[in-house]
């Protein structure tokens, strides 16, 4: 059955806690089949359809949908079909089969010692993978987990390494809305360019290990040159909103976050995956892991103290002198 309650409590030791949560999918699925008022009003009262919301709530910038409204417009593009259920429980039954310790493993090994968690990781049907507070949502209708089975358990490391980090840094998760300045928009490009690069390393040993390539973002990390032209554009967004802090932000700003999240770019996973790289490359695994607790300003002055790469560039200077080393006028 698609919902089938996945009883799944992992105690790695006595500490760690996380849970798996079906009851959204379920849900969805019923709703789909005849979409009546009455299956919609189950479906959101559903935690993980809850919590899918809030965060819709929170990234949101401009005016909100009421939940049902929100469901009901992400769910109108989504056929029912049998296909539609077997490929959900195709990815659920596989998360279900891995060992857990070893993905549990992948995570911890990105977070201060003696993490802890305590996390409910909800199963959903359409919307992203997503963290809210220390939770966590999973999107069993992606088709990159349909086309392998195997992102679900790397998007799932993904999203638990933002639950680690923002167990330290709650407080950090203003509403997008109430951005005012270039300088407060920095500072949360900074903040998520941490957390998103801790995301995108934390399951980098175990997609290598296995071959398991086919997102795009490490498609990139592992081009130098693609990967060279990225970190570049990002501080070159990053630069102007640094040297215009004081600046008040207009609707044109927000275009960053496209630039920085948007599927033809992706620079923060890019850059934040680098200068985790570097860092860790550089001073070891513990330095990196100390960071997610000091946070992203000590994040980004431990990676300048490395490189800069508006200034100089030894990753590229290794492989493409010729395409990327900076024009003379650029050099300061
Ligand atoms: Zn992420």
């Amino acid at each position: 059955m698609i919902g089938r309650k996945l009883s799944v409590m992992i105690q790695l030791d006595d500490r760690q806690k996380i849970s798996f949560n079906c009851s959204a999918i379920g849900a969805t699925a019923k709703y789909l089949e005849d979409r009546s008022r009455d299956k919609l009003e189950r479906l959101v009262s559903m935690p993980g359809s809850r919590l899918a919301y809030n965060h819709y709530r929170w990234s949101s910038l401009g005016p909100q949908l009421p939940i049902e409204g929100f469901w009901k417009e992400r769910l109108a593009r989504i056929p029912y079909s049998k296909e539609f259920e077997q490929n959900i429980t195709a990815v659920r039954e596989y998360l279900e089969a891995r060992n857990q310790s070893e993905w549990v493993n992948e995570v911890l090994r990105y977070l201060p010692h003696n993490h802890v968690f305590n996390t409910t990781v909800y199963l959903i049907i359409d919307h992203n993978n997503i963290v809210f507070g220390e939770d966590v949502a999973l999107n069993l209708n992606s088709r990159q987990f349909h086309a392998d089975h195997r992102e679900a358990v790397y998007y799932l490391i993904h999203e638990l390494a933002h639950a680690g980090y923002l167990r330290y840094h709650s407080e950090r998760m203003p509403e997008l809305a109430s951005i005012k300045t270039l300088g407060e928009l920095c500072a949360i490009v900074k903040f998520l360019t941490h957390l998103e690069g801790m995301g995108v390393i934390s399951s980098l040993r175990l997609r290598t290990r296995e071959g398991g390539l086919l997102d795009n973002d490490y498609k990139v990390l592992r081009n130098e040159a693609e990967k060279a032209k990225r970190v570049r554009e990002y501080f070159k967004v990053l630069s102007r909103l640094e040297n215009n802090a004081k600046q008040k932000v207009k609707q044109s700003d927000f275009e960053v976050f496209e630039k920085m999240s948007g599927r033809a770019t992706r620079l923060w996973y890019i850059t934040g995956c680098h200068m985790a790289q570097t860092i860790e490359s550089t001073f070891g695994l513990n330095t990196l892991r100390q960071l997610v607790e000091k946070g992203c300003s000590d994040f980004f002055k431990k990676y300048m103290s490395v490189e800069d790469p508006m200034r100089q560039w030894p990753l590229i200077q290794k492989q493409e002198k010729s395409c990327y080393t900076l024009p003379q006028r650029e050099r300061r």
